[in-house]
Parts: C-alpha cells; sequence; structure tokens
C-alpha cells in the first residue's frame, strides 16, 4: 500500500518534508512500519506536487523508480521551497503497471490527489461506477489503475462545482458499495486546504498553530514522519477537512454518502 503526506504551512524545502525526517516519505519507501493490506515497500515509483507560489498551478514531479535511487530529485527537492505540498510513495497493487503515471499525485488544474490502498474486484467490480464518466475521460485515464479511476471519479465532481470533502466522501461510498473491503484513503488539496479520508488504513494529521513570527501549518499523512508529539490518528471512515492551524472530522457514513 502506498503512503503519501499532504502540507501546508509556512515554506519549507522538499527536503524538509519528504527526505529528512527520521521516517521521511524517503524511509518509508523503503522501510514503511504499516503495510496492512500487502506489500513490504513502496519502490514502484513516486511523485511530489508542489505550488510555486503567486497563485501558479502545481508543478509535478513523477516517476516510475524508488525515491532512494532518484538522485535528480533529491537534489532538486534540497532546492524547491514551497507552502503547499502534497507527495507520494508507491507500491503497485499486484497487476497494475509499473509506470510513472500511475504514481500520484494526479493533476487538473490546481488540484492535487493521491490514493492510498486498493479497489477490490478490479476491474469488474467497478465497471458500473466507470460506465457513469464521459468516454473521453476513461480513454485518457493517466493508467489503467484503480486510482487514476478514483482520481477520475472525484475529478467528475469536482468538476461538477461540489465542495471537495463532499466528492471524497462520494466516492468512497460508491466504490465502497460495490467493492466492498477496498481501501481507499484519498488526499486531495487545492494548496489552500487538505481534504483526507480514512477508510481501512493509516492516516494521521499534525496542526502547528502559529507561533511567533512562524505561520500556523497541518500536515496530514500515512504514517507520521518523525517522533515528535503532536501526531494525531484519525479515525477509521472519518473525512478529514484541515487547513494551516486546525482540523475538522466527520464520519464517513454521514458524510456525501447518499449523493451522487
Ligand atoms: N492500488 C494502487 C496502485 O497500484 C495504489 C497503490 C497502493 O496504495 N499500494 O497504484
Amino acid at each position: 500500500m502506498c503512503r503519501h503526506l499532504a502540507y501546508l504551512g509556512p515554506p519549507v524545502t522538499l527536503s524538509t518534508l519528504l527526505t529528512e525526517p527520521s521516517h521521511a516519505l524517503l524511509r518509508q519507501s523503503w522501510a514503511p512500519r504499516d503495510m496492512r493490506g500487502g506489500g513490504t515497500v513502496n519502490a514502484d515509483g513516486f511523485g511530489a506536487g508542489w505550488y510555486p507560489g503567486s497563485g501558479a498551478p502545481p508543478v509535478r514531479y513523477r516517476s516510475d523508480r524508488p525515491m532512494w535511487s532518484d538522485t535528480s530529485f533529491a537534489a532538486l527537492a534540497g532546492a524547491t521551497r514551497s507552502a503547499a505540498v502534497l507527495a507520494a510513495v508507491r507500491s503497485a497493487t499486484t497487476g497494475m503497471p509499473v509506470v510513472s503515471t500511475a504514481a500520484a499525485p494526479f493533476t487538473e488544474g490546481r488540484w492535487l490527489f493521491s490514493h492510498n490502498g486498493v479497489v477490490r474486484g478490479w476491474p469488474a467490480s467497478v465497471a458500473g461506477v466507470a460506465a457513469r464518466l464521459p468516454v473521453t475521460d476513461l480513454l485518457t485515464l493517466d493508467a489503467p489503475t484503480d486510482s487514476a479511476l478514483l482520481w477520475a471519479l472525484v475529478r467528475d465532481r469536482l468538476r461538477a462545482g461540489r465542495d471537495p470533502g463532499d466528492a471524497l466522501a462520494a466516492t468512497v461510498a460508491e466504490i465502497a458499495a460495490v467493492a466492498p473491503g477496498s481501501r481507499l484513503n484519498l488526499l486531495l488539496t487545492d494548496g489552500s486546504a487538505i481534504w483526507a479520508t480514512a477508510w481501512d488504513h493509516a492516516l494521521s494529521v499534525r496542526v502547528l498553530p502559529a507561533a511567533g513570527t512562524a505561520a500556523a501549518a497541518v500536515t496530514v499523512v500515512s504514517e507520521p514522519f518523525d517522533d515528535l508529539p503532536g501526531w494525531a490518528p484519525v479515525p477509521d471512515r472519518h473525512l478529514v477537512r484541515a487547513v494551516p492551524g486546525r482540523y475538522h472530522l466527520d464520519a464517513l457514513t454521514t458524510v456525501g454518502a447518499t449523493s451522487a
């Protein structure tokens, strides 16, 4: 199961988040602590998206190689600062291709998206759900993977103007109904807020309040990346809505579950 992370707060280098902490995504790519549902390492690619500032859309870097083997990314991460980052390391589900386009983040416009988990019974279980998407969306999926389809389903709701949290909740609800046992930890940001679901996999959140001249921050992760205090586990089957300095939880059974 992949591991992912989203951060909003004072500008930091990508390496501050992704490679330097004691249990950073870099370490989680070869020594994750919680791989329920299969896999031992996250070596089937990785990706990072970050907002360069001044309202510009996110920049994305994706690879089909393990994060530890990409020295170009290590150099880039040390020299790139951002106030909003979403990144993931991938463990491909059996039968799904190891290609850079299958690595998160998936993106359109200001959005960055990641999925940690698996859709059970793929692809037959979700054929009916997929059929409600425009055929052009299905023909242009980033990759033939469950995660790419989940992004197309979420994106379809965002394009329709749905609240982002409701878009995630409704997507989890429709997939869980046709593919029971799926693990559906979804992660979404627009650079200003983070929305995330915990559905049968681990998720934690840490808020740092504003202190002195330092602005507030929030980080949402599959696994805490350091041993400092403040990480709070997100209860299973909950939706997180977070902005720097605070977050809110809703039970997923009560959010978005009834609407399309
Ligand atoms: N099932 C997805 C894929 O193979 C997500 C990966 C994961 O969480 N292990 O791309």
